[in-house]
């Protein structure tokens, strides 16, 4: 489109009474952190340069959960050394702010220094500053505690203004344990050894920055290192990878990545990197997939180390990581969004650089197929009523939650994509250049970088963008041929549930055509559809083909005979006479022949049999990439067909079967050396298939190796691969308990992430009612880490008793999962999308809308509406195309045996009145019209975070199941408890068999910490397990911890969940459902019963003083409020003050 442009500010901008009070600005904040590893709490105190713009007598910055202890302004240029201390301050728990009120009025200027000192908590709920800790592979435990501040999380843990357009540098203090390594954003300035054991650590001052992006970390770790060449970054720049102790080694493939990313990014943009050093870590507790805090990124393990077992699908995923996580360095903290409304600009970039850059160190990858395959998702959450617009206002830290989703990230990817390929990615990364130069340092908003690109490629840069980023969903072409040379294209909003009203159809779309037709098959028109229709000249009685390199964020629907001249291209484009392949369509465009094929007849616009018919053309595809795309369209057709009769998922099965198994015949099971790695996938992925589909050699075979597996720990005999794929179709195709033992036994026994995660995702294939039920309970037992709960139950949707026992289990448990987790967006979004949106009956849908209509569903509506909207489109899809399918597949010689299908009819959903479900029930179930809504992925209802299809999981927005659903430790966390004994420490004693002074202490607060309990196993004693509850009914697993030597140490009182008298040598129970804890915890005496808050402060200050003698105590009553796990605890609190020098 041509200029002139027409710019407008965008209306993303925060609402005012949103953000704080701009007339306060923080120049430099100097932060003094002292955690105290007992009681779980930290003194701060926090030095804050401000400027003053206008007189005022009060001070509003953000804190949540902080004890403010005394607050002092003071000038520090004014002769007198003027300082005015609060005489109060108010807590706005629901803005999450404080107001500091002084006495007098504090006049305007530059030199004002604003000194906090406040009580925070070292919390479990992993953001802000938190506690984790691991085992290694002595097992030892380590305790170590890190931050993890995006969104609105500094907050938690200094009081500051937390919004990423009020920038400041900031000098950070730690003192700690001397053994304890300390990490954060600059390098270590210099160490101070205290007498009592402890060390002062003083980092470099940061370089201006958003809160959001400080981090530190303290704890064991191992690291390697390497630096960049210089060549493109000024001079070398020190990288490491820290890693759990032990774990490091497994991480030169990310450290390599990195070295290489810094030196590209630096290149690509023409800015060295800013910082002194650049440190990745592991962290064994971590909710987001990855954090790009400035200088000190950090990761889940399972995204940064990748053991020699590591499959090819891993390394792509890393590679993906590492390198979004590295181009925000620059794209995000250099040049910040001015508000999160804009964070899928920087999120959108970040992950459409790591496709360029992977495709530039990988060109084999074939990233962009893989891209295509990956924003299939997005296209499906996009194609709901329930979606948002990529450019979307936000204000409080629940909404902005919710906005790290697959819009943000992949629609914003794939528009900027569509960008690149209409400007020319050279074109658009100079603009982006251009744009780094104009905001570095600073924030910026969308607009920004339209105007910067516009101005630098003289097109109509916002004009074309707007209508992408600011207009939910996308159009679907539709082509009718009017004659031998003519067709009109008219643009439609695109639904999945194919009811379209008149009103919603009124928005158009700037659409990029990228027509190619047979008689040019190596030229692309560049034709732009600015309007509702368009007549072109195409030849029609040979191929055409829109969308060529399906760069474009939109579907085309041809006519069947179109559809077949494409499929017939696909059949002839085989093999040229000297052996080589010519492909007229790319992998991209076979990938977007299917899916747009899938996804039209999802919606209705053309019967589900055409998309069988359509498989026919892909039976001697060759390419990986295409073969996923086509698993993963049969698996969306599986999960909805799921219900159906017997004999009609066995057809489906055989259609699947002869697709996949004529691949694992050809490729077989073994990995050659110096195989490519497309290859290597399309063995995974086509034994996989057809081992699901039960193709009975395959499922011999894996059965065999993995009873070698299991024997002997022949790692060699399932190769890293099919480690995966074999444990699935095992636990699939078997009924025993002994398989599914043996799983559970690897994961408590393996140390690798990679394959604890393996074995975790697969247990809920296991699909029998007790495995099922097994499973429930094990998720949410001790051995499960908290981060990975969802994980463990995710793949219980593969089976309709999984699907059902699930939704059970969240019936159940509702009010204590809610009441634990009402906070934590990301759990409850994934846990209400796991358990509901699968299903595809009348039944079902209306129990889903009953269950929750009385519930306060603000903290996830949005992806309960998407849930329901969803059910909803699957009910209209089988009513529409039951017969149609059950057609196709006895025509086809698939389905034969009448007699099976009539016996199961039981089986077949009853739901047949799509008319009873109208279009309002959505909104009845979402009254509120919020404009967010969080990621899903309603298509791929079986995906596993393990198989990664790689849409679930990039960066940040890697979102299996995350969660801090940890069955004990919230105890520790209640009870502020500092008295003498921690729970850390009572644990040697306690298994070591020291009759301890300090038992009563262990039924008051951490009986149930689950670090506790798994610390017990160690030395004489051992976890063994039980699999009946001891009333004999077929119930969950118990896990106790068994210790001959220490029976009856405990006092009655303390167990829990089952009677433990009837097995004298098991002294100690886990609860093993919500039930037990909550009744366990109802059992305990109340909190304020143990502690008063006064004992606890005290206990803390003595603690403090014991480690280190800078510590004096100045009592001063200050009315308070501290807030932990929900509850408000009032009290008289002491003041600490730590003294200067
Ligand atoms: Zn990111």
């Amino acid at each position: 489109m041509a200029l002139p442009l027409s710019l407008e500010t965008t209306s993303a901008a925060p609402a005012l009474g949103m953000t704080l009070n701009k007339s306060i600005i923080p120049i430099h904040y100097s932060l003094k952190i002292i955690p105290c590893p007992i009681s779980f709490t930290f003194l701060g105190e926090c030095s804050i340069e401000i400027c003053i713009a206008e007189p005022t007598f009060d001070i509003t910055l953000n804190a949540k959960e902080l004890n403010i202890q005394t607050a002092t302004a003071r000038d520090h240029l004014s002769s007198t050394d003027y300082s005015v201390t609060a005489t109060s301050v108010r807590y706005n728990i629901e803005e999450e702010t404080i107001t500091l009120e002084f006495p007098e009025l504090l006049h305007v200027g530059t030199s004002w220094i604003l000194d906090i000192v406040y009580i925070g908590l070292v919390n479990d709920k992993l953001n802000g500053f938190y506690r984790s800790a691991y085992t290694d592979a002595d097992n030892n435990v380590h305790q170590m505690t890190t931050t993890q501040f995006q969104s609105t999380h500094a907050r938690r843990a200094f009081p500051c203004w937390d919004e990423p357009s009020v920038k400041a540098t900031f000098s950070l203090m730690l003192v700690v344990s001397q053994e304890m390594t300390c990490l954060s954003n600059m390098s270590v300035e210099s160490t101070t050894l205290l007498e009592n054991g402890m060390q002062q650590v003083t980092f470099l001052k940061t370089p201006i920055m958003a809160t959001y992006l400080l981090a530190w970390m303290i704890g064991d770790f191992d690291y390697l290192e390497a630096y960049t060449s210089g060549e493109f970054n000024g001079e070398p720049v020190l990288c490491r990878l820290y890693a759990p102790v032990g774990l490091a080694i497994h991480g030169q493939y990310s450290l390599d990545l990195a070295v290489k990313s810094v030196e590209y990014f630096s290149r690509l943009f023409n800015i060295p990197y800013p910082l002194p050093k650049l440190d990745l870590v592991a962290v064994p507790d971590f909710s987001p997939g990855a954090m790009e805090n400035w200088g000190l990124i950090t990761f889940r393990t399972y995204a940064l180390l990748l053991d020699e077992y590591g499959s090819n699908e891993r390394k792509r995923e890393i590679a993906a990581t590492v390198i979004h996580e590295i181009s925000h360095q620059w794209f995000g903290n250099l040049v910040t969004m001015d508000w999160w409304s804009d964070l899928w600009l920087f999120e959108g970039f970040a992950t459409h650089l790591a496709y360029i850059v992977v495709d530039e160190l990988f060109p084999d990858w074939d990233v962009w197929s893989e891209f295509v395959k990956r924003i299939q998702i997005v296209l499906a959450q996009d194609a709901l009523r329930t979606s948002h617009p990529v450019e979307v206002g936000v204000a409080n830290p629940s909404e902005i939650t919710q906005i790290f989703d697959e819009i943000s990230y992949m629609k914003g990817a794939s528009v900027l994509r569509m960008l690149s390929a209409w400007l020319g990615q050279n074109q658009l990364l100079r603009g982006i250049r251009t744009f780094m130069l104009k905001f570095m340092w600073g924030n910026a908003t969308t607009e920004d970088l339209w105007v910067t690109l516009a101005e630098e490629c003289k097109v109509d840069v916002p004009g074309f963008m707007r209508q992408w980023t600011r207009q939910t969903g996308y159009p679907v072409l539709s082509i009718t041929e009017l004659d031998e040379s003519t067709i009109l294209v008219r643009q439609t909003l695109f639904l999945s549930t194919g009811d379209v009203r008149e009103e919603e159809d009124q928005l158009l779309w700037p659409v990029p055509l990228a027509l190619t037709t047979a008689d040019n098959p190596t030229e692309v028109r560049n034709i732009m559809l600015d309007s509702k229709e368009m007549i072109l000249k195409v030849d029609t009685t040979r191929w055409y083909k829109f969308n060529m390199g399906q760069a474009g964020f939109y579907r085309v629907s041809y006519p069947p005979k179109t559809l077949d001249l494409l499929g017939q291209t696909l059949l002839q484009q085989r093999v040229n006479e000297v052996g080589h392949r010519i492909e007229t369509l790319s992998a991209a465009d076979r990938m977007g022949l299917l899916t747009d094929a899938a996804a039209l007849v999802s919606s209705g616009n053309a019967p589900t049999s055409s998309f069988l018919t359509l498989l026919k053309y892909f039976e001697d595809e060759e390419n990986y990439m295409v073969w996923a795309e086509l698993s993963l369209r049969l698996q969306e057709l599986f999960s909805v067909w799921l219900e159906q009769p017997e004999a009609v998922i066995k057809a489906l099965k055989e259609v699947q079967r002869r697709l996949f198994t004529k691949i694992v015949k050809r490729l077989g099971w073994e990995f050659p050396e110096n195989e490519d790695q497309a290859t290597g996938n399309l063995r995974t992925l086509a034994i996989r298939y057809a081992g699901r589909a039960g193709d009975t050699e395959v499922v011999n075979e894996a059965r065999r190796r993995f009873r070698i597996f299991m024997t002997n720990r022949d790692m060699t005999i399932i190769p890293p691969d099919l480690r995966f794929p074999v444990f699935e179709i095992v636990l699939r195709t078997t009924v025993g308990v002994e398989e599914y033992e043996a799983v559970v036994n690897y994961y408590r026994e393996t140390y690798l992430p990679g394959e604890k995660v393996v074995a975790l995702t697969v247990l809920g294939y296991g699909h029998s009612l007790e495995l099922i039920r097994r499973t429930l309970a094990f998720a949410i037992s001790a051995d499960v880490r908290t981060q990975d709960v969802l994980t463990a139950v995710s793949t219980l949707r593969s089976s309709v008793e999984g699907r059902a026992e699930l939704w059970n289990f969240m019936r159940h448990h509702w009010d204590i999962l809610y009441e634990r987790h009402c906070d934590d967006i990301r759990f409850l979004d994934y846990f209400v999308l796991i358990s509901v949106a699968s299903f595809s009956s009348l039944e079902r849908y209306r129990e889903v809308q009953d269950f929750f209509a009385h519930k306060d569903r603000s903290s996830y509506e949005r992806i309960l509406a998407t849930s329901l909207e969803g059910i909803r489109m699957h009910i209209l899809w089988l009513e529409r195309d039951r017969q149609d399918v059950e057609n196709w597949l006895r025509k086809n010689g698939y389905l034969v045996d009448e007699q099976d299908h009539g016996q199961d009819q039981s089986k077949s959903s009853v739901s047949t009145l799509s008319d009873s479900i109208p279009l309002s029930a959505v909104n009845e179930a979402s009254p509120s019209s919020a404009t967010l809504t969080s990621s899903s992925n309603l298509t791929l209802a079986e995906t596993t975070p393990t198989s990664m299809d790689i849409g679930d999981f990039n960066g940040e927005n890697y979102r299996p199941p995350t969660c801090y659903y940890n069955s004990g430790l919230m105890v520790a966390l209640d009870g502020l408890d500092c008295s003498q004994s921690s729970s850390f420490e009572e644990e040697p004693s306690f298994s070591q068999g020291a009759h301890s002074p300090t038992t009563t202490q262990v039924s008051t607060g951490t009986l149930l910490t689950t670090s506790s309990l798994r610390s017990q196993s160690r030395g004489p004693s051992s976890v063994s397990s039980m699999s009946a509850s001891p009333n004999g009914s077929p119930a969950m697993p118990l896990y106790y911890y068994h210790s001959e030597e220490h029976q009856g140490d405990l006092p009655q009182q303390q167990h829990c969940g089952h009677a433990h008298s009837h097995n004298p040598g098991y002294i100690y129970g886990q609860a093993q459902t919500l039930e037990e804890q909550h009744r366990f915890l109802n059992e305990m005496p109340h909190e304020n019963q143990l502690h008063q808050p006064q004992a606890r402060v005290q206990s803390f200050t003595e603690q403090l003083q014991l480690n280190s003698n800078v510590v004096s105590r100045t009592p001063m009553t200050t009315k308070s409020t501290l807030t932990s796990r929900g509850r408000t605890l009032e009290g008289d609190m002491e003041l600490l003050r730590v003294n200067e020098d």
